[in-house]
Formats: structure tokens, sequence, C-alpha cells
């Protein structure tokens, strides 16, 4: 894991970082949780400080990875697969960050008029197993029937889950209802570790997990007082070409798109994220960039927002005091207000 892949930029005195101490930069990263790497930075008085934040990051994100697994079951707890797993039969006792992530999903199932929805699972299923039949035999790209994907639909009933706050419990009332939480879980997870992790001596960070990024504080190195966010081109042909970059402090930004998580059939992309209406890939843009307060909240949105045509889409973000930057798939961008300011190339931006 390399604790010490830390660095950086000599130790710098900067008053208005530090209050008057010296601050190092240092980074790390770990795999294993999310399908995804999850990199730290952080500018912090020493390496113990720095150590002990980034362990803590990574021991949480490891945890809440498991309790949201709906693949795998883990000694000794229940999960989101033993909930699963227990459909149509009884309520399944889980910790209670289940429950959070649950209740915050029917919350936002009802703003976003049913576009997010943890009880899809079904339905995502099918289009998973498509992609992994693509994934391990690229001649193998077909699209599923509409039969099946009527079938599992008939699966996906947002009024048959059950979430009981004060037994810890949650309960699919059917059988063959699946939950899946793959549109925040991922946010959630890194908005807690985030939050509940020491800052003892830690005076500003970045968690990067996969698309969504946490950006607390200002980078203390004197010269700059924003963090530099990158928005990936979509389907760019070399890593690290950016459609812009993002200048922020102290928010989340997350991002869904078409072009990492996809598989081709007759030479048509299909992406990762489906409209429950349609049953079928959203295909208006190729990503949907969301700049809020809460990762997870965030996360919620920007899959929403990747679903919503563009009107509504935008609305949602608006009525939610959120920011956005939506590259359609012919490449045309927009961008809320707040989100052009802190954009490089379309709003001059800098890092100062
Ligand atoms: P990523 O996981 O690539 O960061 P997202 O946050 O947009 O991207 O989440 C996509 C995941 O959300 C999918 O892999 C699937 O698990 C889930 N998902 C897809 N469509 C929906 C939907 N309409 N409602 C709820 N969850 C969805
Ligand atoms: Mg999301």
């Amino acid at each position: 894991m390399g604790w010490l892949t830390g660095w950086l930029v000599p130790l710098v005195l900067f008053t208005g970082c530090t209050g008057g101490g010296t601050a190092e930069k240092y980074s790390t990263h770990f795999y294993g949780v999310f399908d995804t790497v999850v990199e730290i930075q952080a500018y912090a008085e020493n390496q113990e400080s720095f150590q002990r934040f980034a362990e803590s990051v990574e021991t949480r994100m490891r945890e809440l990875h498991q309790l949201f697994d709906i693949y795998h079951t883990y000694d000794g707890m229940n999960n989101l697969k033993t909930v699963n797993d227990q459909a149509g039969k009884k309520p399944v006792q889980v910790a209670e960050e289940a429950i959070d992530l649950l209740s915050l999903y029917s919350e936002w199932y009802t703003k976003t008029g049913g576009a997010v929805d943890p009880t899809l699972g079904p339905l995502l299923a099918v289009w998973h197993d498509y992609r992994e039949a693509y994934q391990s035999d690229p001649s193998q790209g077909r699209v599923p029937s509409e039969e099946e994907l009527e079938a599992a639909a008939q699966l996906c009933v947002f009024s048959g889950l059950e979430i009981d706050p004060e037994a810890s419990t949650l309960y699919l009332k059917h059988p063959g209802m699946r939950l899946d939480v793959g549109a925040a879980a991922k946010g959630y997870a890194a908005q807690l570790a985030a939050e509940e992790s020491s800052k003892e001596g830690v005076f500003s960070y970045l968690i990067s997990a996969g698309g969504n990024i946490i950006a607390s504080g200002a980078p203390c190195d004197g010269r700059r007082s924003k963090w530099a966010v990158g928005i990936q081109q979509p389907f760019a042909e070399t890593a690290g070409q950016y459609a812009d970059v993002l200048y922020v402090t102290d928010c989340a930004v997350v991002t869904s798109g078409d072009y990492q998580r996809y598989y081709v059939a007759d030479g048509k992309i299909y992406g990762h994220i489906i409209d429950p209406t349609t049953r079928m890939p959203a295909e208006e843009y190729h990503s949907v960039t969301i700049l809020g307060e809460y990762s997870g909240i965030s996360d919620l949105l920007s899959t929403a927002a990747f679903i919503l045509p563009y009107p509504e889409s935008r609305r949602l973000v608006e009525e939610n005091g959120a920011d956005a930057i939506w590259i359609f798939s012919d490449g045309r961008i927009e961008a809320t207000e707040g989100a052009v300011q802190v954009m490089r190339d379309l709003g001059g931006a800098t890092a100062e």
C-alpha cells in the first residue's frame, strides 16, 4: 500500500492554511473497495497525522463496502446481499448506516420522480450480466430482449421496500426483489469516512474514489487556494485529457458517465445507468458532474441528473442548491452559473 508514496513540496510555512505551523503534502491510495481505486492527498503536520487519517478513511470505506455489497456475504455480519437473499421471507437487521443510506434513497426516489430507485436491482442485474458477458468475450455483445427486461421490471417494486429504523431492519416484501445501491454507496461511504476520520494535524485533504471527489479546505502550498479537479473528456484516447478543470474548496464533485462502465453491441454503446421508464441505458449525456455539499447526495443526484431530460435535470439540480456540468452525447457542454464560475476553460477560473 505504501504510505510513503507521500512526498512532495518542501516544508512550507503558510499561515493562512495551518495557523502558523508547517504543512507537508502526503498522498496514498488503496484498492478493493467499490470496484475502484481510492486516492487520498492531504496537507498535514507530519506523517503520523496523515497516516492516522488515511488509515481511518480506508478502514471505514472497507467496512461500508462490505455492508453495501450485494454480491458477497461476510462472516459475522448482515449486509445488503443478506437482505436480498431474504426477499419475500423476512426482515433483516442491518447496521444503521444501511438504514440511513436506504432512507436517503427513499427521499430521493420521491424528489427525482423515481429516476433513482434502490429497488431496481432485478433490472440492473440483467444489464450487469450482459455487460459481464461482453467483458469476458466482446463478440458476445447483445442487448436483452424486451420480454427479459419486462420480467425483471415486474420485480422492481419500490413500495415493497420496508425500512424500519426502530428495529434497524430492511425487508423486501416480494420474492425476487433485489436492492442495488450502486448509484450512491460509494459517495455516501466516502462522505462518512471523511467525516468520521481523525483530522488532528490534518489541514486539508482531497479524497478521490472513482468519480467521487471530496475536497476539504485548501491546499497549503502557499501558491494556490483551490484544489484542481479535472473533468474527464468522455472516450478520450489518452488518459488525463480533460474537458475542463474545476478549481474548488470544500465541496463534493461527483461524476456519472457512460464512458467507463459500458459495453458494445452492434456498434452501439450501452452504459450502466438505466432509465427506469424505458428500462434502457440513459443516453442523452456522456457525463454529468455535480458540485454539492455532500458526496452521498451528490452521488444520487449525479445518477438522477444523468437519466432525466435536460430541462428536468437542470431543474432538479438547481432546486436542490447544487451545481452541475452536462456533457451531452454530441459533445455540447452546459453548466449552471455556479459551475461556470469555477471552470478553467468555460469560466476563466484560476487556482488562486
Ligand atoms: P459509478 O458507479 O460509475 O460511479 P453512478 O454513481 O452514476 O456511477 O452509479 C451507477 C450505478 O447505479 C450503476 O452501476 C447501478 O448499480 C446503479 N443504477 C443505475 N441506474 C440506476 C437507477 N435508475 N436508479 C438507481 N440506481 C441505478
Ligand atoms: Mg451516482
